[in-house]
């Protein structure tokens, strides 16, 4: 092969990177090397931010949960960067070859089926690797399910924690909220609705007539928020068929009460196990008083036991 016929083989160069928006051509801006993290919309493909488009035309290539599920998105702001799939089964393989090319000076983006990536999405070790690499890795924020929730939940954000996808089995999934109980602040999770019900009556369970709400296909045509007690929400979902689409469940703080002194932890214990067992007794007063149920458990047993 001549040099020229070896010439005409060269894929054809990209087109100027572009990304429309309401049918007008943008120029994307230059973008580095590095990883950028971009969010997507949770479901209306309005929310996606000028800069994520901007990001997601200029990159060498796009990395994707799902790229079937990005094609969309990309093909209604006419960004034709090529996809390539990272996703938790191809993850240990792709990883490698991406921080490759970023260390070769390629910019890279990185996306999930929607949302943030790495909230409940792969691309953790990802960064964590660009990073100890010493890696450029940037954002373009956006979309997030559990901060959309919290929004409209009604519930206080001044302080938060994030725990995702509960274990499917009862005995695990009661076991994880107990370890939650005593945390100072809402608490967020996302479930499939064919679990909500009964996640919804261990959550009352463990915790108690919490309020809490569940939001259910945020952004979208059936956007709904049902708010309330958990148990009040249990019963609601916990009757009928389950509910479509996706969910976020957010449940308010344990109530705030000054530290509980010995004696009146003792009054509530002892109240309980006039009714209940040593068990059932210390995991009502635990979520009561929003203490960890090992705690009150111990402090059970030797009250029942000083009582026999
Ligand atoms: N990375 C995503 C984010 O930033 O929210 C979350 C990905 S996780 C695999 C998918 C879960 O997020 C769903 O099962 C549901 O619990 C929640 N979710 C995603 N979109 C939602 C929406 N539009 N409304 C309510 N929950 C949603």
């Amino acid at each position: 092969m001549n040099r020229e016929e070896h010439h005409e083989r060269k894929p054809p160069a990209r087109p100027e990177r572009t990304f429309l928006v309401h049918g007008v051509a943008v120029p994307a801006a230059a973008l580095p090397a590095g990883l950028h993290v971009v969010a997507t919309p949770i479901g209306n493909l309005g929310d996606m931010t000028l800069r994520g488009l901007s990001i997601l035309a200029a990159a060498d290539a796009i990395l994707a949960e799902d790229t079937r599920v990005s094609r969309t998105l990309l093909a209604r702001y006419g960004i034709g960067t090529p996809l390539s799939p990272y996703h938790e089964h191809n993850a240990a393989e792709a990883r490698p070859r991406a921080l490759s090319r970023i260390a070769e000076g390629q910019a890279l983006a990185l996306i999930s089926d929607a949302g943030t990536p790495l909230v409940s999405d792969p691309g953790f070790k990802l960064v964590a690797e660009a990073v100890a690499a010493g890696l450029a890795v940037t954002t373009a924020p956006g979309a997030c399910a559990a901060l959309a929730a919290l929004c409209v939940a009604g519930l206080p954000t001044d302080r938060f924690f994030f725990e995702g996808f509960l274990p499917p089995r009862s005995a695990a999934r009661r076991e994880r909220i107990n370890a939650l109980a005593a945390v100072p602040g809402t608490l967020v999770f996302y479930e499939a609705p064919s679990r909500l019900g009964e996640t919804l009556c261990d959550l009352a369970a463990e915790l108690g007539p919490r309020p809490a709400a569940v939001a259910r296909e945020l952004t979208k045509l059936h956007e709904e928020v049902r708010r309330g007690t958990l148990d009040a929400l249990a019963a609601d979902y916990g009757a009928g068929e389950a509910p479509r689409g996706e969910i976020v469940i957010v449940v308010g703080p344990p109530e705030r009460r000054e530290a509980v002194d010995e004696g009146a932890l003792d009054a509530e214990i002892r109240a309980a196990l006039a009714a209940l067992s040593v068990k059932d007794a210390a995991a009502a007063v635990a979520a009561k008083l929003g203490l960890p149920r090992r705690q009150v458990y111990a402090r059970a047993l030797a009250l029942a036991g000083a009582a026999r």
